[in-house]
């Protein structure tokens, strides 16, 4: 495992917050005459990449990026604000509106963007720039303990990638603590159904066809060896 210093997430954070807030400014100042009705403080709104848009490539290349955050993360979020306004969810919680809108007649499409808002947030935690290699030991005993091995473990994240068929996500989880590998269709999330998420990887083709086309097991492997966060999965494993 690499370790990062505070200085330098807390430098990336900072560019990428400015990044994010001339976009968003941008985008606020356009949507100001429609959206009088909506207020601000009650928005659901795109949370900052935690790296810099061109730090991932050239696994996740800056176009993906550009495409995939700033288009269909954006999209979500000005689909979910437009969907909630007047309704009973403007104010509450993204986990909350994920949860109590799954399955209910009439909110499939507030369900599936703010699934996807939330899956995409998790997505890009679920990867770092100097991602990749083994996690640390706890979470490498607890993955041991579940699948064997690491090894065993990337290749059950693989299969369940390269056989998940159509638009989804794949994703390791924990089941009170014990480890295992799921796929979810479509803006379908592990949050609401009693697990809890420890990565994801994004297998919908807008997430790797700039730079892989259809190669999705090349697009797989290369996040699992090179930009997979276990610090970030051990640390959502410790609070499950
Ligand atoms: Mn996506």
């Amino acid at each position: 495992m690499k370790t990062e210093t505070t200085a330098e997430v807390q430098g990336v954070s900072r560019r990428t917050f400015l990044a994010v807030a001339a976009g968003s400014a941008v985008v606020a100042g356009a949507r100001a005459a429609g959206a009088a009705e909506a207020s601000a403080a009650a928005a659901f709104t795109l949370p900052a990449l935690p790296y810099a848009p061109d730090a991932l490539a050239p696994v996740i290349s800056a176009q993906t990026i550009a495409l995939h955050y700033g288009k269909h993360h954006q999209g979500y979020v000005n689909t979910l604000n437009k969907l909630v306004a007047g309704t009973p969810f403007v104010g509450k919680p993204l986990e909350e509106v994920v949860r109590s809108s799954e399955g209910q007649a009439g909110q499939t499409a507030i369900f599936n963007n703010a699934a996807q808002i939330w899956n995409h947030t998790f997505y890009w935690r679920s990867l770092s720039p100097q991602g990749g290699g083994q996690p640390a030991e706890n979470l490498l005993t607890a993955v041991k303990q579940a699948f064997g091995s690491f090894e065993a473990c990337t290749a059950a994240l693989t299969d369940a990638a390269l056989t998940q068929f159509g638009s989804g996500w794949v994703w390791l989880v924990a089941d009170k603590g014990r480890l295992q590998v799921m796929k979810t269709s479509n803006a379908e999330t592990p949050l609401t159904k009693g697990l809890t998420p420890l990565l994801t990887i994004d297998v919908w083709e807008h997430a790797y066809y700039v730079d892989w086309q259809n190669r999705r097991a090349d697009y797989v492997k290369a996040v699992l060896e090179r930009r997979i966060n276990w610090a970030f999965v051990a640390e959502n494993l410790q609070k499950a």
